[in-house]
């Protein structure tokens, strides 16, 4: 909870406080209270047709209860986000699944500089730290560096790191970590991939690849397909992930640096429109700065 609040500090002193500002000259709930509320979650990045229906839901439900106690009302709308967040899935949404033997592989896909690379040393971090023996794989042969990076999270994180040479076959890297990873009873495989979403069908393609490798190796692997977005890129990142949703099969995200926008409300979006759960968040850029998602501490960090 503490790691929320700090994350969510600028979030809170915009997004937060001007929410709690509709409160500050209240007049009753009229047209405008609501058209200011509906402003404030669209700035908020919750997006149109969310904040239009949490406008809605909050009418309906003053209205039916008659209440006009500005902290009832304020209380009330706080529910309603963890609600909508909440009611679209289950609470235990945020965890990840694991193979019941032999090694899982998690796969991280997403447009390059969204926070792929530092998500995955952060993580691996937590799953060494929990006594699995991770193993990760520089599938980012594309991108200057991406390598180097990895194996630098590899040397601080103290996890194997397999990797080939740059502009080599991200498929081949795929499978060679995936056979040793068996042959040599890792717990946990953690892929780094390239996010070129310019040459949408090379990417696909490449995803592709590296999936058939590593289920030919390893039934049932990927177990985890997680889509790394950039809160800070606001509406784009969901631009972001409908084009990866039409390319490959995700099954959770990975929201990165909310501590550094302002707009913490695109969670809400990806919940309510694209039906994914975020399963952790970046809050800031040290390796302790990832948390399990957990939508009453969201909420809860975005008003204290
Ligand atoms: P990739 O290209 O997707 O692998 O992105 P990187 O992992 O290289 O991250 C790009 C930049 O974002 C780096 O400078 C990271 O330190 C930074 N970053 C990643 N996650 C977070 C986060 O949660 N908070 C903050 N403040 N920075 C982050």
């Amino acid at each position: 909870a503490e790691k929320y609040n700090r994350g969510l500090e600028k979030s809170r002193q915009s997004f937060g406080k001007r929410l709690t500002d509709l409160f500050v000259n209240f007049n009753g709930v009229d047209d405008d209270f609501y058209d200011d509320l509906e402003e404030t979650l669209i700035e908020a990045d919750v997006g149109f047709e969310t904040a239009l229906q949490i406008s809605e839901e909050v009418r309906e439900e003053v209205e039916s209860s008659r209440a006009s106690d500005p902290k009832v009302i304020s209380q009330l709308i706080v529910d309603k986000l963890v609600a909508l967040y909440t009611r679209n899935g289950r609470a235990e949404d945020n965890h990840l699944v694991f193979a019941k033997e032999g090694p899982s592989v998690f796969l991280f896909v997403g447009v390059n500089g969204v926070g792929k690379t530092t998500s995955i040393g952060k993580l691996a971090a937590r799953f060494k730290a929990r006594g699995r023996r991770v193993l990760l794989a520089a599938c980012d042969t594309f991108r200057a560096g991406a390598i180097e990076q990895l194996q630098e999270w590899g040397k601080r994180d103290g996890v194997d790191v397999v990797a080939g040479k740059a502009q080599s076959d991200p498929a081949a890297v795929a499978f060679e970590a995936v056979k040793k990873a068996r042959e040599e009873g890792y717990d946990l495989v953690l892929i780094d991939t390239a996010g070129r979403l310019q040459n949408k069908v090379n990417l696909m393609k490449e995803l592709d690849k590296i999936k058939r490798v590593i289920e030919r190796e390893i039934p049932h692997a990927p177990q985890e397909t997680l889509l790394v977005l950039d809160s800070t890129t606001g509406q784009n990142a969901l631009t972001q992930a409908k084009a990866f949703l039409e390319t490959t099969d995700v099954t959770g995200i990975i929201l990165t640096k909310l501590d550094g926008t302002a707009k913490g409300g695109i969670v809400l979006p990806i919940r309510n429109q694209l039906h994914l759960s975020v399963k952790y968040v970046g809050l800031g850029e040290t390796v302790e700065d990832l948390s399990p998602f957990n939508p009453e501490q969201y909420v809860n960090g975005l008003f204290k």
